[in-house]
């Protein structure tokens, strides 16, 4: 059985008119309740119509370009009894959202959109609460929430800051909540700069002592840890200080205290003494971020074990120190602790360093850290760690590891995870994985359409350079910008010495996709600059395809990888084929021309290097 159900837009809280941008549906198609029939846009915000029926389109009573208000006829759906009948029962036509052609409608008349919505979530809600779509604000819950505001961000790392300061310019009022005193997140605070603060420090140390080999001795650096401490903490208050000021030039409230979802309206902060207050959106960004995986069983009370976050505190320089974990953060801490002058052991459970990493790439970087390292451990694992007065005893288990060692600290790095479980999300609907990971599209949406998600809490690659674009992407969208994450690739970079960056098509997983791809490599052992610096142990590679020569993929081991890379980015971005680069003169001599010269080898035009090779097909 079926009835014919007219689907009417429903409220959209103080806009009087929307124009129809999309109609994602056409006469003749099959729908589920939920499944998005138009888009709609005012000059705030674009937004999904679900449909709040299964069923099939019969009639589209508008197109493209329809102007519509609240209650407009937008489609006749030949809607199914049995879905109809297995939604709440409320009067329909009353609630200016469906109403039926057919005198014959069921008793049990689809429920608004808002509250079937809702019911999509696995989590309880209050009555009354919870729309689940742009269009439909829960009014009252926001009336009676302590303040409001456009948009509420859930978090102030680089992604979440960056969609408040983006939304703030683009004329919406913005609540930013953070539960710690300073903005920044992870990366401003005890992530990327921190580090890199103590990495650079770390790689003046080694280059003086390198210095050696061209006839320059300079004493065995003193190291004076409070000032090392303070000159970090410095660059740490500079940028977080400049976050305070840039969110007070642009009006952004900052409340502090931890934040979780009430409703899909309303979230709750509490802060430190417990006080708690409900703040009002319209529209959400969760930018929630992340944190160290922990490993179970292990004396986490002690001190001497410590995540990234007790690795960048630096409270003394350890004789030796333990890295579990061979990532990228493990082995940046490594050569951090390594230059000050810590004996430093990594164990690594996979048979490589830098698990993902194409193994050319990561080789040059390998064989410095062997030399440096007290030693490496390849798949082997930690078992058990015992605080005793001696030092943290590690029991090891495989590789070449030994049973037993001691160490002075160990440093715990394998891995970060999503903080999504911890905002109680499904009380606004957002669905959540098991492992806390937050589902969104290309404009950064969750599945409830008026908040959105971005950053680590999203998915890999967690870095920080992603998080703040999709918090642009987030902010423009909830500004009513039709705007898209459609980046083509999200570069990766390890600030070790030397640095390892890559973007684009990887070889180990174009061999695992089965993808087929040409490449150039280039050595530094050839490079005029790498040599006159004295580290020539770096290579580029850039991936392409053999018909059409565009890029696909490169990557770079070397000093400065990490700013090398971006132009590889760059010429993806722009379909740059591998000619382009060829024939883009560089600077010379330059570390940026192996890029140019790893080009020039895939075309058969290097001339710094004998590698004849036949002439390209494009
Ligand atoms: C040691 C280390 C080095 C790194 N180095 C680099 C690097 O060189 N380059 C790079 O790109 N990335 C690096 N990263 C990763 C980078 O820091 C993250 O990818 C980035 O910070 C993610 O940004 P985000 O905005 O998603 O979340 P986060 O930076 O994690 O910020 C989330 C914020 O939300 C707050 N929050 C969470 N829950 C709540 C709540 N319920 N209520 C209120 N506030 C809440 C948190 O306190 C935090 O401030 C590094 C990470 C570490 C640990």
């Amino acid at each position: 059985m079926s009835d014919l159900v007219t689907i009417k837009l429903p409220d959209i809280g103080d806009i009087s008119t929307v124009e129809v941008i999309e109609v994602l549906v056409a006469e003749g198609d099959v729908v589920a309740v939920e499944d998005s029939l138009i888009t709609v846009e005012s000059d705030k915000a674009s937004m999904e119509i679900p449909s709040p029926v299964a069923g099939t389109i019969s009639r589209l009573l508008i197109k493209v370009g329809s102007e519509v208000g609240e209650g407009a006829d937008l489609m006749v759906v030949e809607a199914t009894t049995e879905a109809v009948a297995a939604e709440p029962t409320t009067n329909a036509a009353s609630d200016g959202q469906t109403d039926t052609n057919n005198s014959s409608a069921p008793a049990s008349a689809p429920d608004n959109v808002e509250s079937k919505s809702t019911d999509q979530s696995s989590d309880a809600h209050a009555p009354g609460h919870a729309h689940t779509n742009a269009s439909v604000v829960d009014q009252s819950a926001i009336d009676n929430a302590d303040f409001s505001a456009d948009l509420v961000v859930l978090g102030a790392g680089p992604g979440g800051y960056t969609a408040a300061f983006r939304a703030a310019d683009l004329g919406l009022s913005v609540v930013l909540i953070e539960r710690y005193p300073d903005l920044g997140g992870v990366c401003l605070n005890v992530g990327c700069i921190p580090s890199k603060a103590l990495l650079h420090t770390g790689q003046i140390i080694n280059e003086a002592a390198d210095l050696a080999d061209h006839g320059v001795v300079f004493n065995k650096p003193e190291i004076d840890i409070d000032k090392l401490r303070s000159f970090k903490e410095k660059v740490i208050t500079q940028l977080t200080s400049g976050l305070k000021g840039l969110a007070k030039q642009r009006k952004v409230t900052v409340v502090h205290g931890h934040g979780v979802f009430a409703s899909a309206n309303t979230v709750s902060v509490t802060d430190d003494n417990k006080n708690t207050q409900t703040i009002g959106f319209k529209q959400a960004i969760i930018a929630a971020g992340s944190q160290s995986v922990k490993i179970p069983g292990l004396p986490y009370d002690d001190e001497r074990l410590m995540d990234s976050t007790g690795a960048l505190a630096l409270a003394d320089i350890p004789k030796r120190l333990l890295v579990i974990g061979g990532g990228i953060i493990g082995l940046e801490m490594g050569c951090v602790y390594d230059a000050l002058g810590t004996a430093v052991t990594v164990v690594e459970l996979s048979d490589g360093l830098m698990p993902g990493a194409d193994r050319d790439l990561v080789r040059p970087l390998e064989k410095r850290l062997k030399k440096r390292f007290e030693s490496i451990f390849l798949s082997s694992k930690v078992t058990a760690i015992d605080a005793t007065d001696a030092g943290l005893k590690v029991t090891f288990e495989g590789g070449s590891a030994p049973s037993s060692d001691t160490f002075d600290r160990v440093l715990l790095s394998v891995g970060r995870t999503p903080n999504g479980l911890n905002i109680e999300a499904g009380k606004a609907g957002v669905k959540v994985s098991e492992r806390g990971f937050i589902s969104v599209d290309g404009q950064q949406r969750t599945n409830v359409p008026h908040i959105f998600a971005i950053g680590d809490i999203v998915g890999q690659p967690m870095l920080a350079h992603k998080a703040t674009h999709e918090g642009k992407t987030a902010a423009e969208v909830a500004a009513g910008m039709k705007s898209w994450f459609d980046a083509k690739t999200i570069p990766s970079v390890a600030y070790t010495d030397p640095e390892v960056a890559w973007m684009g098509l990887t070889e180990t997983d174009a061999k695992t996709q089965g993808i087929a791809y040409e490449k150039g490599v280039f050595p530094w052992a050839a490079s005029g600059r790498s040599l006159a610096n004295g580290r020539n142990e770096g290579v580029t590679k850039v991936l392409y395809d053999a018909e059409t020569g565009r890029l696909l993929g490169a990557g770079i081991t070397g000093t400065n990888a990490g700013e090398l890379i971006a132009e590889a980015v760059l010429a993806l971005e722009m379909g740059a084929d591998i000619q382009d680069i060829a024939l883009t003169v560089h600077p010379h001599p330059t570390l940026s021309e192996t890029l140019n010269f790893a080009c020039e080898v895939a075309e058969g035009t290097v001339t710094d290097l004998y590698a004849p090779k036949k002439a390209p097909k494009h």
